[in-house]
């Protein structure tokens, strides 16, 4: 039989920290030990690592995964596994997906429990990644699948899955479609394939946006009674502070305090701003249900982009990707329009 070759990239996270002489758990590990702690890894494909980096997905950049993205679109390779932290996975293989164009399968795979404990789940991860990636049904569906999250036996489309809880091992799902598949013995079982219709969109006005350079984002989560100062200063102190977008978690189906509905209207007319739901799962928002001047009906006339079923740390990297590639605000807009 012959194994299809998969390329193991590892970036760090839970999954390659060792204890240092203190007990506390340091980045340590790389492509090659994640490799040789699974050995049933072998009679599965014929596996090459590669240490890309030794950093807690806490530290990465959206540059790092420009970089990725680019080793990943030359390689040559029947599949690609990125092993990293958890922490900002849900970001990191979203850019990826919007990066990366290939028809062989791209799973981001990484590990909740770290090696020192009593059952990691990182060598399983890796395993079942590995898993995924030789399926017959994945690879015959990798260019419709885009790129994947797999965890916990689950596989996830990447602009779906978001991270719920920050301890727990069963720390990620994909509230708004469910998982694409599931690994069941070694069986893919499928159970959906995603619309990526705004994917296709969003990497056609896209192009190659890896040449532009970096174009910070904030993000503001909107709670009870929030004044507005930061939105005020953003706005007074544009050059100052250096943001070229802005992301509203807003609240409900897409409105903010009433007495913010200035403040974000000014934000909007000197940066892109996006507006996306606080609400744990993501969107869709409400675009014509409410009046007044800080619903959705106002916000939209006031020239805020609405952000879709994009929840609000996908909405930033898909605005910070759209303007590293210097597109303006009106293609901005048609491209999280797409989302919904
Ligand atoms: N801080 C770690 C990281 O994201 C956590 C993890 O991997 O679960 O790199």
């Amino acid at each position: 039989m012959i194994r299809p070759r998969i390329k193991v990239l590892a970036l760090g996270g839970t999954i390659a920290t060792r204890p240092d002489a203190s007990g506390a758990m340091q980045m340590g590990l790389g492509a090659d030990d994640l490799v040789a702690a699974v050995p049933a890894l072998a009679a599965l494909a014929e596996i090459e690592a590669e240490t890309v980096s030794k950093v807690g997905s806490h530290s990465l950049g959206f540059d790092q995964i420009h970089v990725l993205a680019a080793r990943i679109a030359e390689l040559d390779a029947d599949g690609v596994i990125v092993t990293q932290g958890t922490d900002t996975l849900e970001e990191a293989a979203f850019l990826l997906d919007l990066l990366v164009d290939r028809d062989i399968p791209v799973i981001v795979t990484a590990a909740m429990r770290n090696p020192a404990l009593t059952s990691p789940d990182g060598p399983g991860n890796l395993l079942a990644a590995v898993r995924v990636a030789c399926d017959p049904w994945i690879r015959a569906h990798a260019k419709a699948l885009g790129v994947m999250a797999v965890m916990l036996d689950e596989i996830y489309a990447a602009a779906d899955v978001v991270k719920v809880h920050p301890t727990r091992m069963n720390a990620f799902v994909a509230p708004q479609t469910g998982p694409l598949a599931a690994l069941v013995e070694d069986r893919v079982v499928p159970l959906s394939l995603p619309v990526r219709d705004a994917i296709v969109l969003a990497r056609a006005r896209l192009g190659d946006a890896s040449r532009g350079k970096a174009q910070p984002v904030a993000l503001l989560w909107l709670g009870l009674d929030e004044p507005g100062f930061v939105i005020e200063a953003m706005s007074e102190h544009r050059d100052h502070l250096g943001y070229r977008g802005a992301v509203l978690a807003a609240m409900g189906g897409g409105h903010v305090p009433e007495r913010m509905a200035p403040l974000v209207t000014r934000l909007a007319a000197l940066l892109p701003t996006v507006v996306s739901p606080r609400a744990g799962a993501g969107g869709p928002m409400l675009r014509q249900t409410y009046g007044g001047p800080s619903s959705e009906i106002a916000l939209r006339k006031a020239g805020l982009i609405w952000g879709g079923r994009l929840q609000p740390l996908k909405a930033r990297v898909l605005l910070e990707t759209c303007l590293r590639a210097g597109l303006g605000r009106a293609v901005i807009a048609e491209v999280f329009d797409a989302f919904g």
